[in-house]
């Protein structure tokens, strides 16, 4: 049985002074009693438990290694690896976003795993190309529109949402959202600083009201009519259409023509002090099997990143589309500049 690790109380109390005063004495580590190493192993996950308790379960069964995990916000695990350093129960991080675990790899929390397995399985351009983190689910970040007032003929890239036809109609999300900045700073690396600052200020003249705080409830916004267009993530769409099969939005692939479908992915890496580097190596390698690949994906209405395993029917039903072929380890590198560049850009 997988089950959660216990938040010990000193634990949290360090963690809070230490988000208070940002001071670098480590918390407590969270376990401290090994039980035969080879045969446990501790997960930090970004992931809500819903959508990794049955997939750790499932890898107990296939191959004895017991998993204990603690689920929190990325931010919030990244500081902790780093706050328990050499002490960290820790042997693999999951968590979403290219942006979040490049940053991991770069404050040394993460290292490198070379897998000629995961090597051939998963996309170069989802991974990072020195093996520090392995992209493990897709999730793409594209347009949505209401069609009652929208055509999709009307429209085509990112780009375009920043024409003058689209003022007062656009919806986005807030530029403090990661999914967001990793957008931008893969534009960056596409069209260079200031073509996409250009870009950018075009979008916020355009808005119809002030960044939402979720995808969803820009959704949410645009069913009730308050924009016409808009930039998601597509399991959130799915989920809402799941619910309701005529939910009034739709998806549209961006950027078909040139360019492709900006992706990201849901990823892992094994931590800097892991204890059981076999068994966390047996884990993000199980991950990348087909039948964790369809259980993953599934189950957050995500696309695999093995190709030919098969999709959930909600996203199946979206059909194919081209996805933008630049290595995600962008996403981290040119974050700084991103969150700059939507700052100059007045996107709240
Ligand atoms: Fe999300």
């Amino acid at each position: 049985m997988s089950h959660r690790l216990p938040l010990s109380m000193s634990a949290l109390l360090a963690l809070l002074i230490l988000a208070a005063c940002g001071e670098q004495s480590a918390p407590e580590p969270v376990s401290a009693e090994p039980e035969s190493a080879a045969g446990r192993l501790v997960v930090y996950t970004s992931r809500q438990p819903h959508l990794v308790e049955s997939l750790f379960q499932q890898f107990e069964v296939d191959t004895g290694i017991a998993i204990e995990y603690i689920s929190d916000d990325a931010g919030a695990l990244i500081e902790r690896l780093a706050a328990e350093a050499e002490r960290s129960p820790a042997d693999v991080l999951i968590t979403v976003d290219a942006g979040n675990l490049w940053q991991a790899a770069e404050r040394g929390l993460l290292q490198p795993l070379e897998s000629t397995i995961l090597d051939q399985r998963i996309p170069a351009a989802l991974r990072d190309p020195d093996g520090f983190w392995y992209g493990l689910s897709i999730r793409a970040r594209t347009l949505v529109y209401p069609p009652d007032r929208v055509d999709p003929e009307e429209l085509s890239t990112y780009a375009a949402l920043a024409e003058s036809k689209w003022k007062g109609r656009l919806c986005l999300r807030t530029s403090r959202k990661v999914y967001n900045q990793s957008l931008v700073a893969v534009m960056i690396e596409r069209f260079g600083e200031a073509r996409t600052e250009q870009i950018v200020r075009g979008w916020v003249e355009n808005l119809a009201t002030g960044p939402f705080s979720s995808d969803t409830r820009l959704i949410e916004a645009m069913a009730a009519g308050q924009c016409d267009v808009g930039i998601v993530n597509t399991y959130y769409l799915g989920r809402l259409q799941q619910d309701n099969p005529a939910y009034p939005v739709r998806l549209f692939w961006a950027d078909q023509a040139a360019g492709g479908v900006h992706v990201n992915i849901s990823g892992a890496g094994i931590t800097t002090h892991a204890s059981n580097i076999a068994g966390a190596r047996t884990l993000i390698e199980w991950l990348a099997g087909d039948a964790a690949q369809q259980m993953m994906a599934a189950t957050n209405l995500e696309f695999p990143v093995v190709a030919g395993v098969p999709l959930d029917p909600v996203v199946e039903a979206w059909g194919a589309f081209e996805a933008d072929p630049t290595n995600l380890a962008v996403a981290g590198r040119r974050q700084v500049e991103a969150v700059r560049l939507m700052d100059r850009a007045g996107w709240r």
